[in-house]
């Protein structure tokens, strides 16, 4: 089984890789031995316009390639470039795609381990008048949590099944990344302010996941790039 980075790495490979470097790089990949690695953000280029990113692979004598850019100064071997030269926002963009969809799915993984947090804090926490899980205010944010994942499920897989088949998934991906990056953002929030302090501290999961949903709505596109591009969409 692969993690989702690894299956977008052994995607790009298949998909764009000569066979040669493909060969040399896949078992490692796939063993988990290599890490690979998706250099496309800039310091002075904005990360949700990918057409504007100003690194380079100049072409040498030799066939190699240098790559020349703010964060990075790296020869390419002749050969291991992938996919044809000048089509490179086309793998990235098809990378970032799937990357979207799994991500998705993480996140909405991570969200039900928050909420099972906040439902046994809330049923083993005592309260004035019995336990935080009889304040109505918690039952609030409890219902509102399992809202935002069960709406958002069926999104995600309406997209992913849309992948799977082949077929146009395009708002479909944009709607299911921004709504599941939101839900994340809000559930652990919310498991956040039932456990109090305790939420913040060491003891728990919940502000690495909390994180997780704050990044979510930045990575791969922040929210309004997708907001945007849906919208264009539907309406032509
Ligand atoms: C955890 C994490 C992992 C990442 N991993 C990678 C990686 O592996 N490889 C990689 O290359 N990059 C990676 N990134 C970078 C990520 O892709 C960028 O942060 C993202 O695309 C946004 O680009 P930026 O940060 O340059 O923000 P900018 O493009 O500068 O945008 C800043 C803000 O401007 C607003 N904005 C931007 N565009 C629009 C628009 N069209 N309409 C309205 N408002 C807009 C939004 O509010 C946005 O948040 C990662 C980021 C995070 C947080």
């Amino acid at each position: 089984m692969l993690g989702s980075t690894a299956v977008l790495d052994v995607t790009a490979l298949t998909g764009h890789a000569e066979p040669a470097v493909r060969d040399l790089y896949l078992p490692r990949v796939a063993s988990g031995q290599l890490t690979m690695c998706n250099a496309m953000t800039e310091p002075y280029a904005p990360g949700s316009e990918p057409g504007l990113t100003t690194t380079r692979a100049v072409q040498e004598s030799d066939g190699s390639r240098t790559v020349h850019g703010r964060k990075w100064f790296v020869t390419v071997p002749p050969g291991h470039l992938p996919g044809e030269a000048g089509r490179g926002l086309r793998v990235i963009a098809e990378r970032v795609r799937l990357g979207r969809l799994l991500r998705c799915l993480r996140w909405l993984g991570q969200a039900e381990r928050a909420f099972t947090l906040m439902r046994e804090r809330a049923r083993s926490r005592p309260a004035s008048s019995g336990r935080l899980a009889d304040l109505q205010l918690v039952q609030a944010l409890v219902f509102d949590a399992l809202l935002a994942i069960r709406t958002i499920r069926p999104l995600v897989f309406e997209a992913v099944a849309l992948v799977e088949a082949g077929l146009d998934a395009r708002v479909e991906t944009g709607l299911a990344k921004v709504a599941a990056a939101r839900m994340l953002h809000q559930v652990t929030d919310a498991a956040i302010q039932v456990h109090g302090a305790a939420g913040l501290g060491p003891d728990t999961p919940l502000p690495a996941l909390f994180r997780t949903g704050r990044m979510a709505r930045l990575l791969d596109g922040p929210d309004e790039l997708h907001i945007t591009a849906v919208a264009r969409r539907i309406l032509g």
